[in-house]
């Protein structure tokens, strides 16, 4: 491969990474200490949130925020049937159903029309998935909210430090979740997650959620779960964290590379929607996938898919109600998604260029 899809080993990072594991190591302290404290705070500040409550990962952050603003059972969530299936998995985990609402054939985000007729006298949240690292309509969705009185649990575990007309994500919402799944923005060399809120009675159940649902040692008050983010993930991310700001400027010139260089191309470029956009991912729309997937292979150039089947056709949402998402059904037919990372070089975004714009399909 001259262009790989993704390294995950650590690079310019790679000394404070391993800073922070023998940190941690030499500490012999591993779980709930102060590497995750610090993190929680620092992580908090980053994303201009009053408090951060780590946990194990990024499915957890979701299943745990639904239930912190008390979503379970008889309950209705909406949400996007283009994204990670573990979006709409949380909300089975914590009781509520989930209900799909179609995206915008360009943003990949639910649109506001769609999630206002997606309302039942059983919805109770919205959960609005921020695709790819670029933002959801939050001004529109929150105005759905608020006609409606949905609390908004924000999927933010592709949109770390992104901003919607310049307010972070993460922060329109009660709460917002993160993932720190390695391939993610912020990754980490293993599993994580956090959640985000400004409000201290949410904060609070989250700490206990995640821990058993102790309020003191040993005194479980409530049905929680083991869900903790650990010392050495929490001193690792906190090691990154000073990356983000030049990584995520990188991201996007990379992504003002690619536009630039991808004119006259069969394949369809989605436009940019807000500048707080953070490409997690560059995703363009081919018609034959599989032979513009073939093509790229061919020219050394890794791509993937992200997602190939829309949520409501998973099997494990067989017993739901069927949904209606037509652009959805066909946006997970054409999607793929082109290299893009901290360690890609703008050389590497002209090999790839070069190779779709050679691309007849
Ligand atoms: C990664 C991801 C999740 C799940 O996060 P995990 O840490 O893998 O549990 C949920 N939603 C979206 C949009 C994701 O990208």
């Amino acid at each position: 491969m001259k262009v790989p899809f993704l390294s995950l080993v650590p690079g310019e990072d790679a000394v404070a990474v391993r800073a922070a594991i023998d940190r941690v190591v030499a500490s012999g302290w591993f779980i709930l200490g102060p590497e995750v404290e610090g993190f929680e705070y620092e992580f908090a500040t980053a994303c201009g949130s009053a408090q951060a409550i780590s946990v194990a990962n990024g499915t957890d952050a979701l299943a745990l925020s639904l239930r912190a603003v008390g979503i379970g059972p008889g309950d209705e969530v909406i949400t996007s049937p283009v994204s990670a299936a573990f979006s709409a998995l949380a909300i089975q985990m914590a009781g509520a159903t989930p209900v799909f609402a179609d995206v915008d054939p360009e943003r990949f985000t639910m649109t506001p029309e769609a999630t206002n007729a997606a309302v039942t006298s059983r919805t109770a949240a919205i959960m609005p998935v921020h695709l790819y690292g670029q933002p959801a309509d939050m001004t529109g969705l929150m105005q759905v909210a608020a006609r409606h009185g949905l609390a908004v649990i924000e999927d933010a575990c592709q949109a770390h430090f992104a901003t919607c007309e310049s307010r972070p994500i993460g922060t329109y919402g009660i709460v917002g979740a993160f993932s720190f799944y390695p391939t993610k923005n912020l990754g980490a060399l293993g599993d994580g997650g956090a959640i985000i809120t400004s409000d201290p009675g949410i904060a609070d159940k989250l700490r206990r959620l995640r821990n058993g649902g102790q309020s003191a040692k040993y005194k479980h008050a409530e049905f929680g779960v083991n869900s903790r983010l650990d010392e050495m993930q929490a001193a690792i991310l906190r090691a990154r964290l000073p990356f983000m700001a030049p990584w995520t400027q990188h991201r996007r010139r990379l992504a003002a590379e690619y536009r630039k260089r991808l004119t006259g191309t069969s394949v369809t470029v989605p436009r940019e929607f807000d500048t707080g956009h953070v490409y997690h991912l560059f995703p363009v729309l081919a018609a034959n996938r599989d032979g513009f997937q073939a093509h790229l292979a061919g020219e050394g150039v890794g791509t993937l898919v992200h997602y190939p089947i829309s949520i409501p056709r998973q099997p494990a949402m067989a017993r739901l109600a069927p949904a209606n998402c037509p652009i959805a059904d066909r946006v997970v037919e054409e999607v793929v998604s082109l290299p893009l990372h901290q360690a890609l070089t703008e050389e590497d975004v002209r090999v790839v260029a070069d190779a779709v714009n050679a691309w007849r399909g």
